[in-house]
């Protein structure tokens, strides 16, 4: 890389990433796979173009302030649909971190975005808010406002989120039926390997913003689950947002603070590993050790969690998953771009899914694409992410499946949303909540995770 100097500390910082910028080899292979650019058609807004520009920042020849960098790097999904498909293993999405790092210093982040951040800075607002968000999904009040606003514009994005609260109502059972003995191939779930097998015995799991205030189903769904493989599932008093949501946004000292505090609960808990059924969440704490690398107290007890963190397909395909009894009918998987292309989870999900009795797994055209969502970005971004998710949309309602099966809260909610919007009627789990319901019919499981 040339010599020159980076505007800002952080432009320097991602100067300090020169190696992992040279790895560009500007092959082209990760044009295809990058739904902006497929959408755009713009080479800034590809991750080759958009690597370009860093590079310029990085090198002193571009301002981070100017509209180039801010506005093509702004319209990143963060979905890192281009890490895998590139030969030369250029770790992009460490570098976005950067270089939103980077742009943010430069310039103050759009209202929109300001305004989520404050919301997840505060674990008080965000009860308050998402408290709020339950209710007026609960009462079928967030669909009737949906009616009354346009679909583009600020009211437009207000619309997109209240879809989105609306879309994160609980999957209904009854759209996949029993084979009429709901009962599972064994009375009771076998006895689960000891801990030396598997490596361990305890976990915590992580209750997360967003997926604790409106997926906290989920959250029992995961702990029933691993109770049934034999694992002892603790509190983890004290745990809170993963920080996912600030990296994204740029702000890494608001996210190294929640990876902190995520750090010492998880230490005081003493727990073997971490299991987390967002999958956003928990590529975030998968990258903690690289959050605190530079943090001499905090460096070594940062790669431990990160290296604990399990990401709740993983977790249970340690030792199977074991199969329970029948749901009968058809779902159209759909992998969150954090686990396939962050954490390169991609077969675990289907062995979850597989180990149900009864159940057509179908994928949609494009099975990896994004949906869109990608945090904040559906809201921040209503007509691009609603370009991408009302796509993602039709493919999925494509397979004719009765229900979306993705282990994502993001996801849930956009492509909710969006099959709302298509008139498409078919419900939204995560996988780990099939497999719960699957093994409450078995009787293994006594309550439904779901339910009132
Ligand atoms: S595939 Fe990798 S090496 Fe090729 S242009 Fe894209 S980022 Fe660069
Ligand atoms: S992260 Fe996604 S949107 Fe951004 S450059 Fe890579 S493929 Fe394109």
């Amino acid at each position: 890389m040339k010599g020159g100097e980076a505007h800002g500390p952080l432009a320097r910082a991602l100067a300090g990433e020169a190696e992992a910028l040279d790895t560009c080899v500007h092959c082209g292979f990760c044009l295809p796979a990058c739904p902006t650019y497929v959408r755009l058609g713009d080479e800034a807004d590809s991750p080759r173009g958009r690597l370009h520009l860093m590079r310029a920042v990085a090198e002193g020849r571009l301002d981070p302030v100017s509209d180039a960098f801010q506005s093509h790097l702004d319209r990143c999904l963060g979905c890192r649909a281009c890490e895998p498909v590139c030969p030369s293993g250029v770790p992009y999405g460490r570098l976005l971190e950067h270089a939103r790092a980077t742009a943010r210093e430069a310039r103050t982040p759009a209202p929109a975005t300001r305004g989520f951040l404050r919301l997840f800075a505060s674990s008080r607002r965000i009860r308050w808010v998402f408290g709020l968000g339950r209710l007026a999904r609960d009462t079928g009040g967030a669909r009737l406002l949906s009616r009354l606003l346009p679909r583009m514009g600020r009211l437009g994005a207000l619309r997109r989120a209240l879809l989105m609260v609306a879309g994160s109502a609980p999957w209904r059972p009854g759209v996949l039926g029993g084979n009429g003995t709901d009962a599972a191939s064994e009375p009771s779930p076998p006895r689960p390997p000891p801990p030396e097998a598997t490596g361990f015995a305890t976990a915590g799991v992580l209750a997360g913003c967003v997926q604790g205030a409106l997926y906290a189903r989920v959250g029992r769904a995961t702990a029933a689950v691993l109770e049934v493989h034999g694992v002892d599932v603790r509190p983890v008093p004290g745990q809170g947002c993963c920080g996912a949501l600030h990296a994204h946004a740029g702000d890494l000292e608001g996210a190294r603070v929640r990876a902190r505090a995520n750090i010492a609960a998880f230490e005081r808990a003493g727990v073997d590993r971490m299991v987390v059924d967002a999958a956003g969440c928990g590529a975030a704490m998968k990258e903690y050790g690289h959050w605190l690398a530079h943090d001499p107290a905090w460096a070594d007890r940062a790669l431990r969690l990160s290296e604990r963190t399990l990401d709740v397909h993983e977790a249970v395909a340690v030792w199977g998953p074991r199969r329970g009894a029948p749901l009968v009918g058809t779902v159209a998987y759909h992998p969150p771009c954090h686990l396939h292309n962050a954490q390169d989870v991609g077969d675990a999900p289907l062995r979850m899914l597989a180990a149900i009795p009864g159940l057509e797994v179908r994928r949609a055209q494009g099975p990896e694409e994004c949906c869109g969502g990608a945090g904040i970005y559906g809201v921040t971004h209503p007509e691009l992410g609603g370009a991408i998710g009302a796509d993602r949309a039709r493919a999925l309602a494509d397979t004719e499946a009765r229900c979306v099966a993705t282990g994502n809260p993001g996801c849930m909610m956009q492509i909710a949303a969006h099959l709302h919007e298509e008139g498409a009627a078919m419900d939204v789990a995560h996988p780990v909540e099939l497999l719960a319901e699957s093994y409450r019919r078995a009787g293994w499981i006594r309550t439904r995770p779901g339910g009132p």
